[in-house]
């Protein structure tokens, strides 16, 4: 199935998957921390239909939406403060999307100094929400600029049959185990933006771990506004 939606919906789509991305992290770090198995946070939850409890819960590590009543529950069992919870989905609607419009409005000139960005520490290590791996039960580094064009420029992580032009994926997430894989990203042609489930998880993950970053991976202050400025691409 595929599913389009317009710039104007993309923050009404993806905000929830986002923000919870944070959330998901700061919500199993706890549950890690405490020492209790998936099986046993829903039963500490007090859910007698441990079933239905833990379909939530993959529901949850997947979508990182959770039921009022869920969420209430584990913030009680795992001894979480509310505000941080609050301050985490704060943090990720502040201007979440507007590092990947810039993205994506730029990307043609983005692309045309790809060889130079890849190399350079300061710029391949840009990273903003919705540029991301996520697989379930698997650690995945921080996903940046750099792994993205690379990918690209490896003829990986595009999509020759999902829009006009060659659809650029930015962010996937999923589990190979039970199949249930998203992705979203653009079409370099049209520029119009995508949200589907695919079947080309696994080519995903594959590209993944056959790629070999071409500069140091770390943390950088540079922001997309600041890649685009600092190649006087983006003039205000
Ligand atoms: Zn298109």
């Amino acid at each position: 199935m595929i599913l389009d939606f317009k710039v104007s919906h993309l923050k009404k789509w993806h905000q929830p998957t986002n923000s919870n991305q944070a959330l998901i992290h700061f919500i199993k770090q706890a549950q890690n921390n405490a020492g209790f198995s998936n099986l046993e946070l829903v039963k500490r939850m007090g859910f007698r239909n441990t079933n239905k409890a833990m379909r939530r819960l993959h529901h949850f590590e997947r979508s990182g939406q959770l039921a009022p009543i869920y969420r209430q529950k584990i913030i009680q069992v795992l001894g979480l403060n509310k505000a941080d919870i609050e301050q985490i989905e704060q943090q990720h609607s502040d201007h979440q999307w507007l590092q990947l419009a810039l993205f994506i409005r730029h990307f043609n000139q983005i692309w045309s100094h790809r060889k130079m960005i890849v190399r350079h520490p300061d710029y391949a290590n840009v990273s903003f929400p919705g540029l991301y791996l996520s697989v379930a039960y698997l650690q995945v580094p921080n996903y940046n600029l750099g792994l993205l064009l690379q990918h690209y420029m490896n003829g990986d992580w595009m999509e020759s049959s999902v829009c006009c032009g060659d659809f650029h994926i930015v962010g996937a997430g999923g589990s190979p185990l039970s199949g249930r894989n998203t992705c979203h990203g653009f079409c370099g042609q049209c520029q119009n933006q995508k949200h589907y489930t695919t079947a080309q998880f696994g080519t995903l993950l594959k590209a993944h771990k056959a790629i070999k970053p071409v500069c140091e991976q770390r943390l950088t202050d540079k922001t997309m506004t600041d890649l685009l400025r600092d190649f006087s691409l983006l003039i205000d």
